[in-house]
């Protein structure tokens, strides 16, 4: 029989376990029995459908060899065929929490062992040997998988049941640690119940006991029991959980190492009846804005479980969510796919939905803080649940969205910002940029902040665009100060400035010249402080969402630009001087846009040839002097 080996990965993880003498070894039992029970919920789901399948006597059973130091966890789930062997226990299931792990492991790998699900592996922890016997449902042959860790063989292996047998030959003793205790029924017992409580299946194990005879004697025997309480930690009464308890089994359920931000235990009873624990996770999971996400939300119906990654029970928008809606009334009957269509599915989506949001809500208003931390970790989600559709769900989202904003660079709500504007201003401004440090620093900002307003920093990739899915809020529009007209001025300052155009037509049309294949316009305006020269655009598509629109390989689309100049800063006079003594002022108009530009954060087509002009300069100046 040949060794084969494992694949790379596998190898890495391996390598992990064995010399994990520093992690919590213990957590291999809850990894195999959770292996078993899911194995029992997947034959379950079959027998629904198939009459060929029972579902008699579902269990879970472990068994102790002291002498042979053997422990054997048994299960009459859907057992594995001889490929399914070789797939499953060849390479390392959960990739995705392996490429996590292959990016913390130099910080404390031992940790991450502990705390995510490692699955089978982690039965080398504790084992040098494993033999993994399976036969799978509805079929005759059984098969072994045997492995020391430096490969594993495969046979053909006689089986009376379906189901899957896992013998683990316990480690010896070393000075680091001590394996024997996985030898010890107590030791087993206590950790099935620590760790595998709420498991819904009995676990069973042979335990010592008295029989008391007639006589009044005992007698000492061994029984098989049910060791767990099988009952699951969202069915029990609130008044019996610690917020540890909740704290964990999200950890395990969800190989988190970053508590929940928000625990939410609650019963529904009524037109439809429910109990659900859900929770908001404390840290986005890695690839949350990937399409390897996977929600987090199983369906279970009085108990029995009937999905994962249960869809059709909650918003897009609420995707973070995870945990457990176990309904009372649905239907088991009925196989999974017409599930799916069945109204009570939208009824329990309505209520979960309402749920979450108002849950949300009410952290917004009481628990600031932790609205914040959720909102840096999933507010972009909410906009974009406000944003898909055409905004077919603003009206449940708008309110939980917030901005950072100029006034005190922290987050406001909509409704917030409104009640804090000034009297005499209609509009929302708001300035979309890369981050708030670009945004602050760009020219536009000094005026609108002087005057008093408060600007929203759109910071995120939708902002924007959001606004021209929704508009406005509480009557007021959305204005970009980097766009168009901004009409801060009062009507003298308006005419005063007509009249500065008018007397300076003829530069501005020079200018325009000079530039006319990079804006479609020069003016002077009022919008500039210090800086001499701005770049905005018209009210259709801004800069920023140029620059977006270009990372989506969309390069076609262009904002609209428009070169604006300071009236009032020296420069414009100085060059206005220039062009009334008949110089050429063509560089300068250059250099002019390709500062706006830069301060737009655009690049500049011939950044050397800036660097050449400003050298000159430089070199006029010093010599100069
Ligand atoms: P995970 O459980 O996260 O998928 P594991 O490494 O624990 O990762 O297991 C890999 C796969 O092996 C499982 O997905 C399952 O298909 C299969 N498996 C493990 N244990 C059993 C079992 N007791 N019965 C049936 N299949 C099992």
């Amino acid at each position: 029989m040949a060794i084969k080996e494992f694949k790379t990965e596998s190898k890495r993880l391996l390598d992990m376990m064995a010399n994990s003498i520093y992690t919590n070894t213990d957590i291999f039992l809850r990894e195999l029995i959770s292996n078993a029970s899911d194995a029992l919920d997947k034959r379950h789901i079959l027998s629904l459908t198939d009459p060929e399948i029972s579902f008699d006597e579902p269990k879970i059973r472990i068994d102790i060899d002291k002498k042979e130091r053997l422990i054997t966890i048994s299960d009459n789930g859907i057992g594995m065929d001889r490929k399914e062997l070789e797939d499953n226990l060849g390479t390392i299931a959960r990739s995705g929490s392996f490429e996590f792990k292959q990016e913390l492991d130099e910080k404390s790998e031992a940790d991450i062992i502990g705390q995510f699900g490692v699955g089978f592996y982690s039965a080398f922890m504790v084992a040098d040997r494993v033999e993994v016997i399976s036969r799978k449902i509805k079929e005759e042959k059984a098969s072994k998988w045997t492995s020391d860790m430096n490969g594993y063989e495969i046979s053909s292996a006689a089986k009376d049941d379906y189901g899957t047998t896992i013998t683990l030959h316990i480690k010896k003793n070393t000075k680091e640690k001590k394996y024997d205790k996985y030898l010890e029924n107590n030791e087993i017992q206590s950790l099935v119940k620590k760790y595998s409580d709420f498991i819904r299946y009995p676990i069973e194990m042979l335990v010592e006991s008295y029989d008391y005879k007639e006589d009044g004697k005992s007698e000492k025997v061994i029984k098989p029991q049910v060791v767990n309480s099988m009952q699951p930690i969202w069915k029990k009464n609130k008044k019996e959980i610690s917020a540890e308890d909740y704290d964990n089994y999200y950890m395990q359920e969800y190989y988190d190492f970053v508590k929940p931000l928000k625990t939410i235990h609650y019963k529904v009873e009524g037109n439809t009846s429910y109990t659900a624990l859900l929770y908001i996770p404390g840290q986005r999971p890695f690839n949350y804005y990937t399409n390897d996400y996977k929600l987090g939300l199983k369906l279970y119906s009085r108990g029995v479980f009937i999905k994962d990654e249960a869809k059709e029970i909650v918003s897009d928008y609420f995707r973070f969510i995870r945990g457990v809606v176990d309904s009372d009334d649905l239907s088991l009957n009925i196989s999974r796919e017409i599930l799916q269509q069945d109204h009570q599915m939208n009824v329990l989506k309505k209520s979960v939905d309402k749920k979450i949001k108002s849950t949300l809500q009410n952290m917004l208003e009481k628990q600031r803080e932790d609205y914040e931390k959720f909102f840096d970790n999933f507010g972009s989600q909410l906009k974009y649940g406000c944003y898909d559709g055409f905004g077919a769900n603003k009206d449940v989202l708008i309110d939980l969205l917030m901005f950072k904003s100029s006034k005190e660079d922290k987050y406001v709500t909509l409704k917030e910002y409104v009640a804090n504007m000034k009297e005499d201003q209609n509009e929302i401004y708001y300035a979309a940029g890369e981050s708030v440090e670009k945004i602050r620093q760009l020219p536009q900002m000094e005026k609108v902040l002087d005057k008093g307003y408060e600007v929203l920093y759109f910071t995120d990739t939708v902002d924007e665009f959001l606004t021209s899915i929704i508009m406005e809020y509480d009557g007021k529009a959305f204005k970009s100060i980097l766009k168009g007209d901004l009409d801060l001025d009062s009507k003298e300052e308006k005419e005063e400035l007509e009249k500065k155009n008018e007397e300076s037509k003829d530069l501005i049309s020079k200018i325009k010249d000079v530039l006319k294949d990079k804006v479609s316009d020069v003016r002077l305006s009022s919008r500039l402080k210090t800086y001499p020269v701005c770049l905005v655009s018209s009210n259709e598509l801004s800069i920023e969402m140029e620059k977006i629109l270009k990372q989506m390989n969309q390069e076609g689309v262009k904002a609209d630009k428009i070169m604006e100049i300071n009236p009032d800063h020296e420069l414009f006079t100085a060059l206005k001087k220039m062009a009334d003594e008949g110089k050429d002022i063509s560089e300068y108009a250059s250099l002019l846009y390709d500062q706006a530009a830069l301060m737009a954060g655009l690049e500049l087509e011939d950044p050397s040839a800036y660097a050449l002009k400003v050298s000159e300069l430089m070199l006029k100046a010093l010599n100069n002097k």
